[in-house]
């Protein structure tokens, strides 16, 4: 018989990753706000797998979990820097971007000083009686009027990787998760984003031991830089994003197909100190060749062999397979969001679009049948719908206002930011059909 705890929230938040971390921590002194946030680990803990040596934040400091919407919180990134006693050798370090060491640090220290998150608590299953959500946990039956998804995203494996997934395919999430000794092996990274990009440099520098050969695959046509111009980041303002909201699904695929690199890029830091590391090894101290650089290949295979593995590549370049060979093939093949399992009940009575994606309304709020009483948020699971700065951390602080102004029904936070500096949308005086 399960146990019921005998408290029913206004907010049941589900996962405590960054955002929902940033809900929480912009609830705790909302009092008319009674929030809980049910994570399933035990302490907070932000992508421990690639959490590797050399490893630098894509985002600025001030955007953390509060500060674009309440820079007085005692949750921002300046006053972890104070209460830590390291304000002013913070400045002297001079550090145009932070450690992702540090950003997990600060995260931590906030999530562990909040009363609203519960640790420990796995959400295994939530159903909707009516009235109210039934969120069951391995700590009993929790009752909540409204929902927050914040469970994140999950490892995404090539197809032809699947069935050998273990001590020696692995995915790039799990790397850094247990002791690994690469020495005098042959080891193959897939993948030419950050992850791939952290993954490759740390094996370069031997973090693993010297293997006897380091390869980097990768689709894409070259080591691609992360756009970080400035106009590029009007992408992840609060501006765009609500234009983004009002295009139509066809214009919004068409946009997010185009700002990859936006998001997905590799920072010019990392791929400077790649270069400058492969340089001095092998154009300085000219160490044999034991690396190589991978471009335009696609992984369209792979199999055990008598000696460790083969993988086929198709070639752009020169349309053609190749045949490779690795004893350790690390996928820093990125994350894909399955629906949570935990949901199965409720996904029945979600509105999905044509793309079994969830509909959603500006508010970061799931359109289902009983919405006009109960609401169901979702983070991290609305790119479709919000645009490019969704998975990312830039707009975490904002989107958590809108949602907690819708919840409580009013402005509790300023969530106006000005007018961006790009018109996005002007009014339409003709529309494009009228013309053509
Ligand atoms: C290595 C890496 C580095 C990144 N660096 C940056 C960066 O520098 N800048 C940037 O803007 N973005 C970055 N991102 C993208 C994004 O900011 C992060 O992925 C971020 O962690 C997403 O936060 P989240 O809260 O959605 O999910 P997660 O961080 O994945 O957290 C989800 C949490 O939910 C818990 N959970 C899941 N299911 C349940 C359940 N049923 N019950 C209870 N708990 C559950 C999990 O245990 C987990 O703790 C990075 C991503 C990765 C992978």
């Amino acid at each position: 018989m399960e146990h019921t705890n005998n408290v029913k929230l206004d907010l049941a938040g589900v996962g405590v990753g960054p955002f929902n971390l940033s809900i929480a921590a912009l609830l705790s002194d909302k009092t008319e706000i009674n929030a809980r946030f049910f994570e399933g680990r035990d302490s907070f803990a932000w992508h421990p797998g690639l959490l590797l040596d050399n490893t630098n934040m894509q985002t600025m400091f001030l955007k953390d979990l509060v500060s674009a919407v309440n820079p007085e919180s005692r949750y921002s990134f300046l006053s972890y820097l104070v209460k830590n006693k390291k304000f002013y050798r913070f400045l002297s370090a001079e550090l145009q971007c932070i450690s992702r060491h540090e950003f997990s640090d600060y995260l931590a220290w906030t999530a562990h000083q909040l009363d609203n998150v519960q640790f420990s608590t796995r959400v295994e299953h939530v159903d909707f009686n009516g009235q109210h959500f039934n969120l069951h946990t391995n700590q009993g039956v929790y009752q909540a009027n409204n929902l927050c998804i914040g469970t994140g995203k999950v490892p995404s494996i090539p197809e032809c990787a699947k069935a050998h997934v273990g001590e020696r395919v692995l995915h790039a999430a799990e790397i850094g998760l247990r002791e690994r000794d690469f020495t005098g092996k042959r080891v193959m990274i897939i993948g030419g984003g950050q992850s791939g990009a952290d993954i490759f440099l740390n094996a370069l520098q031997s973090k693993w031991g010297q293997p006897k050969s380091l390869d980097w695959l990768s689709r894409r046509s070259n080591y691609q830089p992360l756009d970080e111009a400035s106009f590029t980041n009007e992408f992840f303002a609060p501006d765009y994003v609500d234009a983004f909201v009002e295009l139509a699904p066809e214009i919004k695929s068409q946009e997010v197909a185009t700002q990859k690199l936006t998001s997905d890029g590799i920072t010019q830091k990392a791929l400077l100190t790649i270069y400058q590391e492969l340089y001095h090894r092998f154009d300085v101290l000219k160490q044999d060749k034991w690396v190589r650089l991978l471009p335009h290949r696609t992984l369209t295979h792979l199999a055990q062999d008598a000696n460790g593995f083969k993988l086929t590549a198709s070639n752009a370049l020169s349309q053609c397979l190749e045949a490779h060979h690795a004893d350790i093939v690390i996928l820093a093949t990125g994350f894909e969001a399955p629906t949570p399992s935990c949901l199965s009940s409720i996904i029945p009575l979600l509105d999905m679009d044509a793309h079994n994606r969830y509909q959603m309304t500006p508010d970061f709020e799931l359109k289902w049948e009983g919405q006009n009483t109960n609401k169901i948020f979702a983070v991290n699971a609305g790119m479709h719908s919000h645009g490019i700065a969704e998975p990312q951390l830039s707009l975490m602080a904002w989107r958590s206002a809108r949602i907690i102004n819708s919840l409580a029904g009013e402005q509790l936070f300023e969530t106006n930011s000005g007018r961006g500096m790009i018109d996005w949308l002007s009014p339409a005086t003709v529309s494009t059909a009228a013309v053509i």
